[in-house]
């Protein structure tokens, strides 16, 4: 049985227990809002060395770091070299969006190498496939699409990102609409390839129960991708981005009808004000069901920078409800990201999500910032560094001017919170 049909028996299973521990919170609440849709708990039950992690309503906001290989670059080594990167810098989630090389066998070492749970977008390797076999991605066959599919179950991923949303009435509403730049979503691209080619339906949607089965017997979360979000601000919020959610909050109904667990995947760039919208928009549709976004990007002109640029983004979505932030890299729009844009990416991300996580009322959140507010009035150092997002780098930074006393190099011996502890003759508080 999947969670989310344990779930609907009343069914307390170790891993909603065990989520129900990491977030402090009741093992029923965790079941209820399973059985409701609005938390999910992507765990197959083929990966074997998981520490299951829940995504949604009520729980602290997640980030997941993307890996992968290009065509370009990349081995099964740089991939896990990243996937320590990622775990070490306090990643949530890691998805493997390898498109080079054995793709095959880079899944498998990274999901044996993981305790995170793993993610993945079928669709490139058929993508792939169909141009090695066939010599081009539009010569794919349903068949192709649903035997990788089922590669991937079987393999242990633990949520797939399937471009469901993406049919003819939403290509025809992209049509109409005349974007700034189209479909920036590669999963969404090499599917409006093979439908416009061959005149057909997207075979996901088509066949979504064939999909709902293969992802029931392994119970695999699915992440209905967003083919069509903006990547430009220009194009934000159109037609082409709305037909495909309200197709999506349909195959949500449908995906938890057949007891299969399911998320819903979001933009991409947006304004800063639209971010909101959009989370009210998709958790209205889609009944609630757990929001996952890329970013978004709050503008476009921030190449170099766009961990900055995802992290402003991230954190106004999950201020709004958003659960689950898919971290943006500094390499983003330009390259493949190395360990060092891992890290950073992972980092940013992570701030993001516990500022929306302190503005939620997330359980902990709070309280964390007062511990730190007290350790700088303390002026204690390595609690500042414990208590740190990373604290390596707290530490380095700290230590790279001396200090003649207690405080550190900025202000020197007119440190105010010194001066302030002497003027007022009262301590910092001790403790929390
Ligand atoms: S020296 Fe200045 S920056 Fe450093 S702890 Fe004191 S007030 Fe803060």
């Amino acid at each position: 049985m999947t969670q989310l049909e344990l779930a609907r028996e009343g069914i307390i299973s170790p891993q909603m227990r065990l989520v129900a521990q990491r977030e402090g919170v009741e093992a029923e609440f965790i079941q209820q809002s399973i059985a409701r849709g609005t938390i999910v708990i992507p765990a197959n039950t083929r990966h074997t060395n998981l520490v299951p992690c829940g995504i949604g309503q009520g729980l602290k906001t997640k980030v997941n770091a993307s890996i992968g290989t290009s065509s370009d670059f990349g081995t099964i080594d740089t991939e896990l070299e990243k996937l320590t990167v990622a775990i070490d810098s306090g990643a949530d989630t890691v998805m493997d969006l390898s498109t080079g090389g054995d793709i095959s066998a880079i899944r498998q070492a990274i999901i044996i190498s993981s305790s995170l749970p793993i993610g993945t977008v079928p669709i490139y390797q058929v993508g792939i496939d169909a141009i090695d076999r066939h010599g081009a991605i539009v010569k794919m066959t349903v068949d192709d699409l649903f035997k990788v599919i089922e590669e991937h179950a079987r393999d242990g991923v633990d949520f797939i990102t399937v471009h469901c949303g993406v049919t003819q009435s939403a290509i025809a509403r992209l049509k109409k609409q005349r974007r700034v730049a189209d479909v920036v979503s590669r999963g969404g691209a090499f599917l409006i390839g093979w439908m416009l080619h061959n005149e057909c339906e997207n075979p996901l949607y088509e066949y979504y129960d064939r999909l709902l089965e293969i992802a029931r017997e392994s119970d695999v979360t699915l992440s209905l991708g967003d083919g069509m979000r903006p990547g430009s601000l220009a194009d934000a919020t159109d037609r082409a981005q709305v037909e495909e959610l309200l197709i999506i909050g349909e195959l949500v109904n449908r995906a938890q009808q057949a007891g299969v667990q399911v998320m819903v995947e979001g933009p991409g760039h947006l304004p800063l004000n639209q971010i909101e919208t959009n989370v009210r928009l998709q958790k209205t549709i889609c009944k609630g069901a757990p929001f996952y976004v890329l970013g978004p990007l709050v503008t476009d002109i921030a190449a170099g920078y766009d961990h900055i640029t995802g992290a402003i983004g991230g954190a106004i979505a999950a201020a709004a409800g958003t659960d689950f932030l898919c971290y943006v890299t500094p390499a983003e729009h330009l390259s493949l990201p190395d360990p060092e844009d891992v890290r950073q990416g992972v980092i940013a991300s992570r701030i993001a999500a516990h500022t929306g996580d302190i503005v939620k009322g997330v359980k902990g959140a709070q309280e964390w910032d007062m511990k730190m507010s007290i350790a700088r009035k303390r002026l204690d150092w390595e609690e500042q560094a414990r208590l740190s997002l990373d604290p390596e780098r707290s530490r380095q930074v700290h230590n790279k001017h001396a200090s003649a006393g207690a405080a550190c190099s900025m202000c020197g011996e007119f440190c105010a919170m010194a001066l302030m502890e002497k003027f007022l003759g009262i301590s910092a508080p001790r403790g929390f």
